[in-house]
């Protein structure tokens, strides 16, 4: 098949994340990915900037990673995991145990974030049902949020963003306050927490959990806040007698500048999401960890287990592999790592905010985010990027990077300059018309 064949019939028969059918743009195709490169068809090298949506921390193709992956592939690839166990998975949740926020203990393994949410849900759901507080059933949540596409995570998806009015029949109707204001660095103000203290102390006879993303809003707005507000909303949690749910799908191993991100804040969630960059982006796998009580008490309770076991649950080749992102992690020094991506996002970026075209620039661990003033024409500017030779996605206003891990200064310097590059290209060409 020539590139133009497989993007013919991969626009005639194929989806891709939220895209049309009708009038798919013609997707880039990529043959290999290596360090923190990936090569077209054509040949061409396109400096990554996505790490394919925060997954692969330790660049494409890590041969420790491969080799992890053979290895087990001769053992075995998947086994069934009812009334079965194997070594990858009791290792990987010991060591997960070890590295997240005390008294998280119980490790539920799933295939994908959006069920890592679901399972987070249903864990307080079950959890207050076990206490006979059944009414205890609704979710609430933050506004600008994101954790995943099925119905249960898209129902705590910010309702505009998650464009809740298409499936408002359906969806579970939950507890929305305002994001956070805005910043890392912020100190708190007095007003900054009322809203929430005030809809729990409202509604606490009916809420379950408090739902989050710790410190960093991603698909939803690319927005971080700060330690102060996430250790009072945790306060505010214990006091209303309310779980606390982090979702660190996007955040977790290192993302933000601490392993988790509720590390930031000394939060000890009682339920922990993880997921993306768990196998280190070779595979799609995640885990729901709890706490000793919430699991006794739901396995204490009516139905005396937890209601849920997915058919590739702890899949040996996803275990042995994040298993070695887990050793790669701790080898690398993960935190040199992040911190000198993160000066390098603070020296490249921060200047574009003089820019006519920049409302914002925002960094924080190995992420750097550049909000401009108008929603940029994907169609055109990913080509824009991908002719400059960087692979960058941007979404609304949000040019947004968080390469892999291993980026080198220099490839850093490629990425961000091409970034600004094509902005003026593009805001050149464009702002006239607009
Ligand atoms: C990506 C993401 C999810 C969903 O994970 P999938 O693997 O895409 O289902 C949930 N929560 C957060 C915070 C995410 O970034």
């Amino acid at each position: 098949m020539t590139p133009a064949q497989l993007i013919a019939l991969d626009q005639q028969h194929v989806w891709h994340p939220y895209a049309s059918m009708d009038s798919p743009p013609p997707a880039y195709p990529v043959v290999s990915a290596h360090g923190v490169r990936l090569t077209l068809a054509d040949g061409q090298e396109l400096i990554d900037g996505m790490a394919s949506w925060w997954c692969a921390v330790h660049g494409y193709n890590h041969p420790y990673l491969n080799a992890a992956m053979h290895q087990q592939i001769s053992d075995m690839s998947h086994v069934m995991f009812g009334g079965i166990t194997h070594a990858p998975a009791v290792t990987l949740a010991k060591r997960l145990v070890d590295l997240t926020p005390k008294g998280l203990d119980k490790v539920f393994f799933a295939d994908s974030g959006s069920v890592a949410v679901e399972v987070a849900i249903k864990m307080a759901l079950q959890y207050w049902h076990s206490q006979h507080q059944a009414k205890k059933n609704r979710m609430l949540t933050i506004r600008n949020g994101y954790h995943g596409d099925t119905f249960g995570a898209m129902a705590v998806c910010d309702p505009v963003n998650g464009m809740h009015s298409l499936f408002a029949s359906v969806l579970p109707q939950h507890h929305f306050v305002d994001a956070p204001p805005m910043g890392f660095d912020r100190p708190l103000e007095t007003d900054d927490l009322t809203e929430l203290e005030d809809k729990m102390r409202q509604y606490q006879h009916e809420i379950a959990a408090l739902i989050l993303e710790p410190i960093v809003q991603g698909a939803g707005g690319m927005r971080f806040y700060s330690p102060q507000w996430l250790r009072g909303a945790a306060k505010l949690c214990k006091q209303y007698n309310i779980l606390l749910i982090a979702d660190e799908i996007a955040t977790g191993f290192g993302r933000s500048g601490a392993l988790f991100a509720c590390d930031h804040a000394q939060v000890q969630p009682d339920i922990m999401c993880l997921g993306k960059a768990i196998t280190g982006g070779t595979m799609s796998f995640a885990a729901t960890l709890t706490t000793h009580e919430i699991a006794t008490s739901i396995s204490r309770g009516e139905a005396s287990c937890f209601m849920h076991g997915p058919t590739f649950m702890a899949n040996p080749l996803a275990c042995a592999v994040a298993n070695a992102s887990l050793d790669l992690l701790e080898q690398s020094d993960w935190k040199n790592q992040v911190d000198g991506i993160n000066k390098g996002l603070h020296q490249l970026l921060r200047p574009a905010i003089d820019l006519p075209y920049v409302e914002d620039v925002r960094v924080l661990g190995a992420i750097g985010v550049i909000q401009v003033t108008q929603t940029v024409d994907l169609g055109i500017i990913q080509k824009m990027f991908v002719e400059d030779g960087v692979w960058v996605r941007p979404f609304g206003k949000l040019v947004y990077v968080m390469p892999p891990y291993v980026m080198s200064p220099e490839d850093l310097a490629l990425l961000c300059k091409g970034i600004l590059r094509v902005l003026a290209r593009y805001f050149g060409q464009h702002h006239a018309i607009n």
